[in-house]
């Protein structure tokens, strides 16, 4: 573990303060209504189809944050993560790590919950966006897809993604443009486009519930859980949706994800989650190599298939202490 976070805190393009260079206000996904890019950010491929290397600058820095709940409920007791210009990085852990908390400390959405980011700061763009409304968060590019898919389920598919776009000031023109990228992402939401919600299956509402937040033409997307209750093969059609997203329409995304393996697979960089504190971090293709991570993550280790609850915490504990 110690080699894998020193080797992250060294890496190369890793310069503090480099987010704060940048305008602040969200460019939020300019590039949609325009077409895909040639030359976004994230395309370079590596080992096993992963991209080689997390690219770009800063966008969001969240530093040695604590969350507690009801003014009692310690939860998050000093996260640290960042997430670069056009990269996928991947929150991992298992139940009641705090990836779900994380993410809403990030959108602002912890104060309906209440919860309260007691310590630390989070800036987005060099600018501190801590406090700040949910709404304004998005109007800078940041959105949240929630754990459980929640779509309005009386409303067909083509409303609930039209109501992404309703703090849109740029023209119906424009948002049926995108209406029209988002369809071609998910040709599925194209065929159900008049089903009501609540009527299509799991796999489409998740698709629904990130088209939506792709009709706010958000900069980076916060993905709590897409895998959660999907069959493999679905799992693998959204996630390969948003690596396409990301190369081609260079939105950013940290993906709150128990689904190690495919996460792993998917992201350009990863931190791991325990009891409210990131026990290890680094590249996405490093720590699908690292043993501790195959054992206790991925149920691989040299002695053959374990499962993650067959290993006693204490044990893992000294493992990521040592
Ligand atoms: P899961 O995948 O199960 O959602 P998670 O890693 O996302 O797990 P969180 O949902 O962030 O974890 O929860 C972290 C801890 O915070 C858990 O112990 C949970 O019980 C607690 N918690 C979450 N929300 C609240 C709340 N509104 N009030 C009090 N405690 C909460």
């Amino acid at each position: 573990m110690s080699d894998t976070k020193r080797e992250i805190e060294g890496q190369p393009g890793d310069t503090p303060g480099g987010a704060a260079e940048r305008p602040v206000g969200g460019v939020a996904m300019g590039k949609m209504a325009d077409g895909p890019l040639s030359d976004t950010p994230g395309t370079a491929v590596g080992a096993g189809g992963a991209p080689a290397a997390e690219p770009g600058a800063r966008l969001l820095e969240v530093n040695n944050i604590e969350v507690i709940y009801n003014h009692v409920i310690l939860v998050l007791k000093g996260v640290s993560l960042h997430v670069k210009e056009g990269g996928i990085t991947a929150l991992l852990g298992g139940n009641g790590a705090g990836k779900t908390t994380t993410l809403k400390a990030v959108s602002n959405l912890l104060r309906s919950e209440r919860g309260e980011v007691t310590k630390g700061s989070i800036h987005y763009r060099g600018a501190r966006v801590q406090g700040l409304d949910p709404a304004e968060m998005v109007k800078r590019g940041v959105i949240q897809v929630m754990e459980g898919r929640h779509c309005f389920e009386h409303l067909t598919v083509e409303e609930n993604l039209l109501t992404g776009a309703y703090t849109r000031r740029d023209g119906g023109a424009k948002i049926a443009e995108d209406l029209e990228l988002v369809y071609s992402y998910f040709p599925r939401l194209k065929e159900r486009r008049k089903s009501q919600a609540g009527y299509t299956s799991g796999g489409e509402q998740q698709m629904t519930a990130i088209g939506r937040a792709l009709m706010s033409r958000p900069e980076t997307i916060l993905l709590d859980e897409p895998s959660m209750g999907l069959a493999p093969q679905l799992v693998e059609e959204i996630f390969g949706i948003v690596k396409s997203l990301n190369e081609n329409e260079g939105v950013s995304f940290l993906l709150a994800e128990q689904n190690t393996n495919v996460a792993l697979r998917f992201a350009h960089y990863g931190y791991i989650l325990e009891s409210g504190r990131v026990v290890m971090d680094g590249p996405a293709a490093q720590l699908r190599e690292n043993p501790d991570v195959k054992e206790f993550y991925l149920g691989v280790s040299d002695e053959g298939r374990k499962s993650f609850r067959d290993v006693r915490s204490y044990r893992r504990r000294k493992r990521w202490l040592s």
